[in-house]
């Protein structure tokens, strides 16, 4: 098993792990099993994280990083293998971690100021979100009116008044009572991560995210898609 190092500081750029198994995938690369890590694995609508791990007389470029059931596989490319066993160190590409933290959490602004419209989750059923460079929300259900200026306006409001993200581990019989909404197909067994911008509410959440709001920058809304019975909330970061 890995331990997740960004679910619990999402700013950590620099660590040490060791290896704790490596596969052949081809000649010039490899996957790369740790004990702990702080490259955050593709899902939840957030990119992989890149960067460089390396020892003494080895190193390697991290291209991907994914989540196979307890364990972060590393895709790394490399023209040998490191050894199993052994301490390396971690450097995060923190400009491409940053741009996906701030976009992320654009996306919860936007999600949490829909809640605050009134429109999320009852008339709006948040169903996933892609938070990438073509940035969207999907939800389940629509509404006539053209909310686009005033989620707009709402979002960045929130941004200006710089509100704390916080988060803790817990169940998800706590996550039930605690959230604006949960989403479908979360493990029961397992601990999540309760999501919550101080002030607003609270959804679950394993992504990465920024401190404050002010950190995102100003966030513009496209003009808002309905299509089979659903809404996407386009968003860009400007
Ligand atoms: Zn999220």
């Amino acid at each position: 098993m890995t331990i997740p190092l960004y679910l619990h500081n999402a700013y950590l750029k620099e660590a040490e792990a060791t290896i704790l198994d490596v596969i052949k995938e081809n000649d010039k690369k490899w996957q790369i099993i740790l004990d702990q890590t702080f490259f955050y694995p593709r899902g939840g609508g957030q990119s992989t994280d890149q960067g460089t791990i390396f020892t003494d007389n080895w190193k390697g470029k991290v291209s991907q990083a994914l989540l196979k059931e307890d364990k972060i596989v590393h895709y790394v490319e490399s023209d040998q293998p490191p050894s199993v066993g052994t301490l390396l160190k971690m450097v995060l590409d923190w400009d491409r971690r940053y741009l996906h933290m701030r976009l992320h959490s654009a996306g919860h602004v936007v999600d949490f100021a829909l809640y605050l419209m009134g429109y999320s989750p009852k008339l709006l059923m948040p169903l996933k979100g892609d938070h990438g460079k073509k940035a969207v929300i999907c939800y389940q259900g629509t509404i006539d009116k053209d909310i686009r200026e005033e989620l707009e306006k709402k979002a960045n409001d929130m941004v200006a008044q710089d509100l704390h993200f916080s988060f803790r581990l817990t169940g998800y019989e706590e996550l039930k009572k605690e959230t604006i909404y949960l989403q479908d197909g979360l493990p029961k067994n397992k601990p999540l991560r309760l999501l919550t911008l101080n002030g607003v509410g609270s959804v679950a959440d394993g992504g990465t995210q920024v401190n404050q709001t002010s950190e995102i920058g100003k966030i513009s809304i496209l003009p808002v898609e309905r299509k089979d019975g659903m809404t996407f909330i386009h968003y860009r970061l400007i």
